[in-house]
């Protein structure tokens, strides 16, 4: 009996929150000065927060129940729910793969490795990530992608894209709505983006390569 109500309830619970907002990995203050604690607040806990609370009112009775975000990104044409599916998968990464300036290790040999060999050396890389963010007109994300034969290549998204549903596996986003940079930086956003390179956590980027 207590194992079928509880089954029911994790049954239950697990369809009204199909999806949910990921817990950061540091304190909400813990990558100042480069993003200060009150954009956390906003980005991660209202942004996001909208983010997955319409994913939440949109999937039930879709097609796309009961699929993991990335297979929403993968499936759904343009329109709201790919929006929102896209802004979920697009902020998971980009929430990941920070890490307080205090605790910033440079990165490891295969990651070092792989940006020489695809971009010439790793500050040429961060100024064409840095340069392609600049570029983006309007809200979308850039994003260093792994296509399928292992090669690494930066590409540019509008909106809440998200690379995965062309086959590219997403390793790095930059986040360039202003909603990311304008509370900290007014019209300065490049000295977001060049901030944002003493915060990457490396090691969660390389992970993220292809084996
Ligand atoms: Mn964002």
């Amino acid at each position: 009996m207590y194992i079928t109500l509880l089954s029911t309830f994790i049954m239950v619970t697990t369809k009204i929150a199909a999806y949910t907002l990921p817990v950061l990995p540091y304190p909400s203050d813990g990558l100042e000065p480069v993003i200060s604690k009150e954009t956390i607040k906003n980005h991660h806990g209202k942004h996001l927060a909208a983010y997955v609370n319409n994913l939440n009112k949109l999937i039930p009775g879709s097609e796309y129940e009961g699929l993991l975000v990335e297979e929403i990104v993968q499936q759904a044409p343009d329109g709201p729910i790919y929006n929102n599916a896209g802004q979920v998968m697009n902020h998971r990464l980009y929430f990941e793969q920070f890490v307080p300036a205090s605790q910033y290790k440079a990165p490891g040999g295969r990651l070092t490795n792989a940006i020489n060999y695809h971009f010439g050396g790793m500050e040429t890389f961060k100024r064409q990530m840095t340069d392609a963010a600049m570029n983006v007109f309007g809200s979308g994300w850039v994003w260093l992608v792994a296509d399928t034969e292992g090669r690494l290549l930066i590409v540019t998204e509008s909106g809440g894209g998200n690379p995965w549903r062309r086959g590219l596996k997403p390793i790095l986003g930059i986040d360039c709505w202003e909603h990311s940079w304008y509370l900290d930086y007014a019209f300065d956003k490049r000295a977001h983006y060049e901030g944002l390179w003493n915060i990457i956590n490396w090691e969660v980027i390389e992970n993220r390569l292809p084996m």
